[in-house]
C-alpha cells in the first residue's frame, strides 16, 4: 500500500464493497480495506436469486463456474406456513460464498481498486477530508480519503465508530451433514413455525450437503430450535443424517418490515447490509448489489464535487426508491400469507 490519499475507501470486500469499487474504480482512485484474510469465509445459503444472477452479469460479467456449486441452478422458494405450502420459483444460482466474494474482488482489482486484507478500521476523523485509522498486523497508519463508504456488514464497526443507531440482530445458526431427504435439491425451503425458529428455519443443499438452519436471539436457544427442527424433517421428510460436517454461527439484521435503515451521515456512505438492508427470508445479496449500483451512480453523477455529499445522498436515496418500495411490497404479501409470521416479527421487534 503505497498512497494514503484516495477519492474514496470502501470498507468491506463482500458484494457491496466489491460492486461499489468495480463500478467507481474507473473514475476515482478506490481502495478496499478488508478485516479477513482473503479468500474470507462467510455463513451463507449461498443462494444467489435470479436478480442478483442479473445484475451481476449486467454490471460485472458472467458468473465463473468455479464459484458455482451442486446443483449450479436453483429453481426458487418453498415456504411452509402453519396451514399450507407456497411455492415461489426463481432461476438462480447456488455459489460458494469464499469463492464467490473472492472472484468480485479480484474483478475490482482488475478494474485498478486497491485492496488491502486483514486489515481493519479503527478511527475516523472527519475534516476536509475524512482520516481513516487502519490497523494492519503491527502498523498503524492514517489514511485520506474525499469518500468514505462502509460495505462492513453487520458484523462491521462503523456504526459504532461513527455513533449512527446500532443495528440490532439475531443469531443464525446452520449446520453442513451428509444424508438424504424426500425434498428437491434446486429447491430453497423455509418453514416458519415459531416452534423452530424465532424468525424462520431453512434447508437447503449444497455439493451433496445438506445445509440446516434456524435462527435465534441465543446459541443455545439456537440448538434447540435446531433439534426440533430435525425432529420433524426426520419425521415428515425422512432425513437421514449418516455424518454432520460442519457448524456455522453468524449474524442477521433484524429481519423486520421496517429496519433501521442508514444511507449516509454526512460525507459516509453506507451500502448492503451495513446500511441496514435485508429482504424476507434474510435475502441480502441482491441488495448489497443494487445498493452498490445505486451508490457509485450517484457519486458518478457528482464526480466532480464529491464534497457535495448532501446531492450524493438525494441522488443515492433516489435511486434507492424503488428497491424500497419492492422490499416493502415483499414484506406486505409475507404477512398477509403467513399470518404467524406476524407473531415471529413482532417478538423480534422486542429483542
Ligand atoms: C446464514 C445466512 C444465510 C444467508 N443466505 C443468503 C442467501 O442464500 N442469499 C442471499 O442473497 N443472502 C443471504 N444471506 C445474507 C447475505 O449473506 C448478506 O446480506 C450479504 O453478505 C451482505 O453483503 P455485504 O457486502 O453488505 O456484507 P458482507 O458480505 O457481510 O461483507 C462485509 C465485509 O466487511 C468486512 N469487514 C467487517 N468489519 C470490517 C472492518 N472493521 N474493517 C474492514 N473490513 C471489515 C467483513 O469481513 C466482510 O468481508 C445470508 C446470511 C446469513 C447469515
Amino acid at each position: 500500500m503505497g498512497n494514503t490519499t484516495y477519492d474514496v475507501i470502501i470498507v468491506g470486500a463482500g458484494p457491496a464493497g466489491c460492486m461499489t469499487a468495480i463500478l467507481l474504480s474507473d473514475v476515482f482512485n478506490v481502495l478496499i480495506i478488508e478485516r479477513q484474510k482473503l479468500p474470507r469465509s462467510k455463513s451463507c445459503s449461498g443462494i444467489l436469486i435470479e436478480k442478483s444472477v442479473k445484475l451481476i452479469r449486467e454490471y460485472v460479467g458472467e458468473i465463473p463456474e468455479y464459484v458455482q456449486c451442486i446443483p449450479r441452478k436453483t429453481t426458487g422458494l418453498s415456504v411452509t406456513t402453519s396451514s399450507d405450502t407456497f411455492d415461489f420459483s426463481d432461476n438462480g444460482l447456488n455459489i460458494i460464498r469464499a469463492e464467490f466474494d473472492y472472484w468480485l474482488t479480484k474483478e475490482a482489482q482488475k478494474k485498478e481498486a486497491e485492496v488491502i486484507e486483514e486489515a481493519n478500521i479503527s478511527g475516523i476523523r472527519r475534516g476536509k477530508n475524512i482520516t481513516v485509522e487502519v490497523y494492519q498486523g503491527q502498523d498503524v497508519r492514517e489514511l485520506e480519503t474525499k469518500l468514505l463508504i462502509a460495505c462492513d456488514g453487520i458484523n462491521g464497526c462503523s456504526r459504532r465508530l461513527l455513533g449512527v443507531v446500532k443495528q440490532k440482530k439475531v443469531i443464525t445458526y446452520q449446520k453442513f451433514y451428509k444424508g438424504t431427504i424426500d425434498m428437491d435439491a434446486t429447491k430453497f425451503y423455509a418453514y416458519t413455525s415459531p416452534e423452530f425458529s424465532k424468525y424462520d428455519a431453512w434447508i437447503n443443499s449444497k455439493d451433496g450437503m445438506l445445509v440446516i438452519g434456524v435462527i435465534a436471539e441465543k446459541k443455545t436457544e439456537a440448538q434447540h430450535y435446531h433439534e426440533k427442527f430435525i425432529e420433524f424433517l426426520i419425521k415428515t421428510k425422512n432425513l437421514r443424517i449418516s455424518r454432520e460436517v460442519d457448524e456455522e454461527i453468524w449474524f442477521l439484521p433484524l429481519v423486520v418490515p421496517e429496519p433501521d435503515l442508514v444511507f449516509n451521515n454526512d460525507n459516509i456512505f453506507f451500502a448492503g447490509e451495513a446500511a441496514g438492508l435485508l429482504n424476507p427470508f434474510g435475502e441480502g445479496i441482491s441488495l448489497a448489489l443494487s445498493s452498490a449500483i445505486a451508490l457509485a451512480g450517484s457519486c458518478k453523477m457528482h464526480k466532480h464535487k464529491l464534497s457535495q455529499y448532501d446531492s450524493i445522498a438525494d441522488g443515492y436515496k433516489n435511486l434507492m426508491s424503488k428497491e424500497l418500495a419492492y422490499m416493502k411490497r415483499q414484506w406486505d404479501f409475507l404477512m398477509r400469507f403467513a399470518p404467524e409470521f406476524q407473531h415471529n416479527i413482532k417478538n423480534l421487534r422486542g429483542i
